[in-house]
């Protein structure tokens, strides 16, 4: 992905459901700038504290290591100048700021790869992946298995009812579905089952 002669700054996106291999994307382009011995900085939201502290792990265990953020300004404060590729994961977290931060890093010569969810649990655009969209040089979008049919997934499902846009987990809170059965109206039950529901995801967190 290094066709770029000099140090052309440049930006890549890589979206999808959950159960994609986004993360598994990002470590994997990551891992070919290392071995390059290219100057790598990881970044995610310190909000996603599945598996690790400080590393990504993707569902399937590939692991490096990652530094936590608060949000998009964290990211440019915790920034070593000397770096040259700088990932992030779940970058749906870290809000809108991050855009201006991403397309001022590429001017400054940086690669950036930026993987994250492209539509939130009722199917709507996460911001602000589809603005990075708009900025990117290169965008790979990558989808799951539907986990009711098999056909290709772009959604995810919440399985549990909450309208909180984000609950943090993975299996048995979520899970990939394609067009056909993906149910937002699942997420949105009545409000007495819906709190107990958030308990049980809440405990399950800790
Ligand atoms: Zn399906």
């Amino acid at each position: 992905m290094n066709w770029a002669k000099g140090n052309l700054g440049w930006i890549e996106v890589v979206c999808g459901p959950m159960f994609s291999g986004k993360s598994e994307e990002l470590i994997r382009r990551l891992r070919r700038a290392e071995i390059a011995r290219q100057r790598v900085q990881i970044f995610k939201p310190g909000i996603d504290q599945r598996y690790s502290h400080d590393h990504i792990v993707s569902h399937s265990d590939l692991r490096i290591h990652s530094t936590a953020v608060r949000d998009a300004a964290d990211v440019e404060a915790k920034l070593d100048l000397r770096t040259e590729v700088i990932g992030i994961d779940e970058a749906q977290f870290l809000g809108m700021e991050l855009v201006e931060i991403v397309v001022r890093l590429a001017d400054m010569s940086k690669r950036i790869i930026v993987a994250g969810l492209d539509t939130d649990y009722l199917g709507r655009p996460f911001h602000p992946i589809p603005e990075l969209l708009a900025v990117a040089d290169e965008i790979t979008k990558t989808l799951a298995i539907c986990m009711q049919c098999g056909n290709p997934a772009k959604h995810t499902q919440r399985l549990v009812a909450s309208e909180d846009l984000i609950v943090v987990g993975a299996a048995g809170l979520y899970e990939a579905r394609c067009r056909r059965c993906f149910e937002p109206n699942l997420a949105k039950l009545d409000e007495p089952l819906a709190s107990a529901m958030r308990a049980t995801v809440s405990d399950s967190r800790k």
